[in-house]
């Protein structure tokens, strides 16, 4: 066996050493805390808004905040209220902010779809379905993003 051939099959064994190591990292991290709070990225901001139509305080939460704060508060399966800054009332709950009048309201649980704006009558996940393909009914899947890199 020349030298040519040896270099180049000491070069394979390496980068084959090297994949195997980076997908047994790979595996083991996401199999170390799968479904954990502890997997969830902080970073994205959840709407918060205050039942008592008297206040109807609205303010943004971090999302890993949000779940945290769900789990310690939580009683089987009913959803904890959280403490509204404003009138110290424990009944605020997660929202979602029109994307057409920027209207901050709770989601609702109907027919219809869930985030629709009672203000406007806008709904991004109706929207979506339109685009998705005339009606038709098949599973919602947003178009491919464009990485922003
Ligand atoms: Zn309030
Ligand atoms: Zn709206």
């Amino acid at each position: 066996m020349d030298e040519g051939k040896k270099k180049l099959i000491m070069i394979v064994i390496i980068v084959a050493c090297i994949a195997a190591a980076v997908i047994i990292t790979v595996a083991t991290q996401r199999s170390g805390d799968e479904g954990g709070i502890s997997s969830i990225q902080s970073g994205k901001m959840f709407w918060i808004k205050c039942r008592d139509p008297k206040c109807e305080n609205t303010w943004q939460m971090d999302n890993k905040a949000y779940f945290e704060y769900i789990e310690k508060n939580r009683e089987g399966m009913v959803v904890p209220g959280i403490v509204c800054p404003k009138c110290g009332q424990k009944d605020a709950y997660r929202a979602e902010k029109c994307g057409k009048c920027g209207f901050v309201f709770e989601r609702v649980v109907t027919n219809d779809v869930a985030d629709r704006c009672p203000k406007c009558g806008y709904s991004a996940m109706e929207e979506l379905r339109k685009n998705a393909g005339g009606g038709a009914k098949r599973p919602t899947t947003p178009a491919p993003a464009t990485p922003a890199k």
